[in-house]
């Protein structure tokens, strides 16, 4: 209703107002006095305790500084969210690691936790982004080469939070370059593979060429004979490159349809006795004579087999057998050959199905191999979800077996 001001002044006249009154009423000195004291303390004390009302002028006084956000890193779902996150990931307030998952500690150590990020993970790259974090202009992502050991390579990614916190993600990306270096590798490799009987075919036509047709019949036919050679393995190298590519483009596409696996082995075999091969009179079938059902991809199905048993017309000794077994055991089937030749040496054997890998490079070429028979078996079989496996006795021969889970008769 007053404001501070004028209440005090209104208090204050009628303290002098009523010492007149008293005065004039003949009240003696001493008690006007005494009451009038007794009035002004009162009045100073309300003035004094009575809160000042807000006024415009207060207004603009500067707020006090809001209370800080609360730490994400610190709220209780943080760490159980953190955890089931596969990459590794840690939580820093001031450079220090407050929060690390399952994986980070994996890939860390425990002892991470409590330690300066820079130590935790060190990494000359990772040290020198981490220092400049807090600036403005740092990149999102940092390559961590040769981390935490040598060939593997990680990424580090970092979120800034409120105050100093801070997220880190770190993910690998080993497997990743592997395939692009595999990528690339294959690459360099088909084109050397192709570039060599390239060559022969060029110079040998080039040859012809600056004859001018002075070549004698003989020669002629030898050249041309060479020609078609070269030719006919460009084309071998281009159906296989072709049938890697379809194999594992369908790597991961379950076979869905029926197949009798026996009546594939047995066309198989009958088509390479009745090819032209120097071995072909060598195959000895020894097929169980009942249907053997699984689901499959029946050309692929034909490929493999095609593959291990030419294989083995190819390494094995002339004129002695190849043998091709097929046979259940229990809830799957076994395909076998056998050869009898030089067998292979134990060190080779886990490579053999890698692409364009061989144990003598002249001795395939010199039978027309192309380095990718056994990288196509390992892809098909993969594929029927079968198991490869290769036995070699060096001197003596190898035996090459795929088995594969057998459906219901009926399907599944
Ligand atoms: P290639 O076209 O060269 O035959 P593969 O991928 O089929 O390629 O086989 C890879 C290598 O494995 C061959 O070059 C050969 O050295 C070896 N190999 C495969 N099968 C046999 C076998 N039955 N006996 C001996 N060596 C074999």
């Amino acid at each position: 209703m007053f404001d501070r001001l004028s209440s005090l002044v209104i208090a204050l006249t009628l303290i002098v107002i009523a010492a007149i009154l008293a005065a004039l009423a003949g009240g003696d000195a001493l008690t006007i006095a005494i009451l009038a004291a007794a009035g002004f303390a009162a009045t100073a004390i309300v003035h004094v305790a009575a809160p000042a009302p807000v006024t415009e002028a207060r207004a603009d006084i500067a707020a006090p500084p809001p209370a800080p956000l609360p730490s994400l890193l610190r709220h209780p779902d943080f760490a159980r969210r953190a955890d089931q996150e596969t990459d590794p990931l840690l939580g820093t307030t001031d450079n220090i690691v407050t929060v690390a998952n399952d994986a980070a500690i994996r890939l860390l150590g425990r002892h991470i936790v409590g330690a300066d990020i820079r130590t935790a993970i060190r990494h000359p790259a990772a040290t020198e982004w981490l220092a400049q974090a807090a600036g403005a202009e740092i990149p999102q992502e940092i390559s961590l080469v040769d981390f935490p050991r040598p060939g593997q390579r990680w990424t580090m990614r970092i979120a800034a939070l409120s105050g100093s916190d801070r997220i880190i993600i770190l993910s690998d990306r080993s497997a990743i370059d592997a395939a692009d270096r595999m990528r690339s590798d294959f690459v360099a490799n088909a084109s050397h593979e192709l570039r060599t009987p390239l060559a022969a075919i060029l110079g040998y036509v080039e040859t012809l060429q600056d004859m001018n047709g002075e070549a004698d019949a003989e020669t002629r036919h030898r050249f041309l004979s060479i020609i078609e050679r070269e030719a006919r393995r460009m084309q071998q190298l281009v159906i296989d490159l072709l049938s890697i590519s379809r194999v594992e483009a369908d790597r991961f596409r379950r076979p869905t349809t029926p197949v009798d696996l026996a009546a594939i082995v047995r066309t198989t075999v009958a088509q390479l006795r009745d090819s032209e091969q120097a071995r072909a009179g060598d195959i000895v079938a020894k097929l169980d004579d009942g249907a053997q059902p699984m689901l499959g991809d029946a050309a692929q199905l034909g490929q493999l087999a095609h593959n291990i048993v030419s294989n083995a017309m190819k390494y094995g000794r002339a004129a002695t057998p190849v043998t091709v077994e097929l046979a259940r055991e229990g809830d799957r089937v076994r395909l076998s050959v056998s050869d009898q030749g030089d067998g292979i040496a134990a060190e080779h054997i886990p490579r053999l199905t890698e692409r364009f890998y061989r144990v003598d490079e002249a001795r395939s070429r010199s039978v027309g191999g192309t380095g990718l028979g056994l990288a196509i078996v390992k892809h098909i079989s993969e594929r029927h979800q079968g198991q490869l496996d290769i036995a070699s006795e060096p001197g003596k021969g190898t035996r090459v077996s795929v088995t594969f889970p057998l459906a219901e008769a009926g399907g599944a």
